[in-house]
């Protein structure tokens, strides 16, 4: 959940681009719904800023003809991530906007995810807002999800900014070996829609699971590290791990891993070395 630039990109230049070189009776067709296409990018940019995506039920059903509908979405499909069609150098432009995937903050980025998605709003197909860099797992793992209220719709990285405050925590299981697991605590300046969206980002992207078996991993690494520490200098040790984690993103699984076992009596004095 990585804030990223808005695209300086129009929905009108996008949408020419990729019906630039389709067969004049096609070019003809889509053309004649370029007006649709900038109109229906409007109201998503005004949706999606005010948490309002589920507002926008007149586009699902816009345009009715089913051959305009598949058209648009061969925008994105065949056109748009076409290595051989000429907006594909848009496509590798939205992508390269975010190095680590802005939806899990943890994985490369592969692809493009439809916010909305392109089969129940073929208008917004090649939308850029619409289309956020993502890792192919959260993109399956969101699928074709269609918000049904405010507290519903997973964050959108050009418009929801949650980069700053610590929202992501995690707490200490006693157990042998010991490990971590996350949660989401939100802080109480979030209003209710922002707080329950970002449980509902947490859960559809599957990030519990995502970051515990990370830390997993990486407190195995650790273990070794520690045992071979003076215990005296472990506190500290750890500590300046999660601060220097948090200067970067206070929301890093690592940083906040590291917060965890730094607030830990019982990892400190021993719990570290069990396996
Ligand atoms: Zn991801």
């Amino acid at each position: 959940m990585r804030p990223v630039q808005v695209p300086d990109l129009s929905a009108r230049e996008v949408y020419a681009a990729c019906i630039s070189k389709t067969r004049p009776k096609v070019k003809a067709r889509l053309q004649a719904l370029t007006e649709d296409v900038v109109n229906a990018a409007s109201e998503f940019e005004v949706a999606a800023s005010a948490a309002d995506l589920h507002r926008l039920i007149d586009l699902k059903t816009n345009p009715t003809d089913e051959s305009d509908r598949a058209q648009l979405t061969k925008n994105y499909t065949q056109r748009l991530t076409n290595k051989d069609h000429p907006a594909r150098e848009i496509y590798d432009e939205l992508k390269i906007a975010g190095r680590l995937c802005p939806l899990c903050a943890h994985r490369d980025v592969e692809t493009l995810d439809h916010q909305l998605p392109k089969s129940l709003y073929p208008l917004l197909a090649v939308v850029p807002l619409n289309l956020v860099p993502a890792c192919r797992s959260c993109n399956t793992l969101k699928s074709d999800a269609d918000p049904s209220s405010a507290y519903d719709q997973t964050l959108n990285p050009y418009f929801d900014d949650i980069s700053k405050e610590q929202w992501l925590f995690a707490r200490v299981h006693e157990v042998a070996p010991a490990c971590v697991s996350f949660h989401v605590k939100p802080p109480s300046s979030w209003d209710e829609v922002l707080a329950a969206r970002v449980l509902w980002h947490f859960k559809v992207f599957d990030l519990a699971e995502l970051y515990g078996n990370q830390a997993g991993r990486a407190m195995t690494s650790l273990r070794y590290v520690l045992k071979r520490k003076a215990p005296s200098t472990i506190p500290a040790y750890l500590k300046d791990e999660a601060d220097g984690g948090a200067d970067e993103d206070p929301n890093s699984w690592k940083a906040v891993m590291f917060q965890a076992l730094a607030n830990s009596s019982w990892y400190i004095n021993g719990g570290f070395a069990l396996e």
